[in-house]
């Protein structure tokens, strides 16, 4: 009877250490290791379900693209390690300035993505001014950005409303370009780019 019950508790336990195992690698195929928010992948994923959404009810999805302003001149200065903090610590003050129905992830090295469902322009501008209040609180040095004496964000802002011509790849590359304004533009800024300005409309 003894042995029967420790075969059992055996079998119980090594159970128990593969299903913790499990969704512990489930999680880090999900998870960016330095920032722990969600890495590309699960992006690619939530991405596909919010436009699908977004065409299916034709509310509003803004896309918001972030990048952080000369940080390869950061990371020249202060090393690659404390500019691994600088991304942790951003990682954070988007997370803390986003709201509950928001998604973000870690697009890329020092680049960041946030959907944002049932939100038009005005509300996706009131959230990329959230987020760049916090990283302007942050206030951490960078002595050798060109725009500021502290670290930038600039981001970019897109809003879908399930526009049947636009592709979801069509849409985040004008989310990009909107990125990418802000910082020909001068960085340290937000740039919203409508869709109906672009040649994909
Ligand atoms: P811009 O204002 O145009 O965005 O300039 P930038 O220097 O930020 O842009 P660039 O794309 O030239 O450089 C990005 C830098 O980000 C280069 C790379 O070393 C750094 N980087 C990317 N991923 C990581 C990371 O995980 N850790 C650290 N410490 N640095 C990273
Ligand atoms: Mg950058
Ligand atoms: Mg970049």
């Amino acid at each position: 009877e003894r042995m029967i019950f420790l075969y059992t508790l055996r079998a119980r336990v090594s159970e128990e250490i593969h299903r913790i195992y499990n969704s512990e690698l489930l999680h880090l195929s999900q998870h960016d290791a330095l920032t722990t928010i969600s890495n590309r992948r699960t992006f690619d994923e939530m991405m596909m379900v919010f436009y699908q959404q977004t065409r299916a009810d034709q509310t509003a999805l803004s896309i918001l693209f972030i990048d952080i302003d000369y940080f390869k001149k950061y990371n020249d200065f202060y090393g690659h390690q404390k500019g691994d903090e600088v991304i942790l610590a951003i990682a954070k003050a988007i997370k803390s300035a986003i709201r509950h129905m928001d998604f973000v992830a870690r697009y890329g090295g020092e680049e960041f993505v946030v959907l944002l469902p049932a939100t038009d322009a005005h509300g996706a501008y009131a959230v990329a001014s959230n987020i760049y209040k916090a990283i302007d609180g942050l206030a951490i040095s960078h002595a050798n950005s060109l725009v500021s004496n502290n670290v930038t964000i600039s981001l970019g802002i897109t809003v879908y409303r399930g526009e049947e011509q636009i592709s979801k790849e069509e849409l985040l590359s004008i989310a990009d370009q909107a990125l990418y304004r802000a910082k020909q533009l001068g960085r340290n800024q937000i740039y919203y780019q409508s869709l109906r300005n672009t040649s994909v409309i």
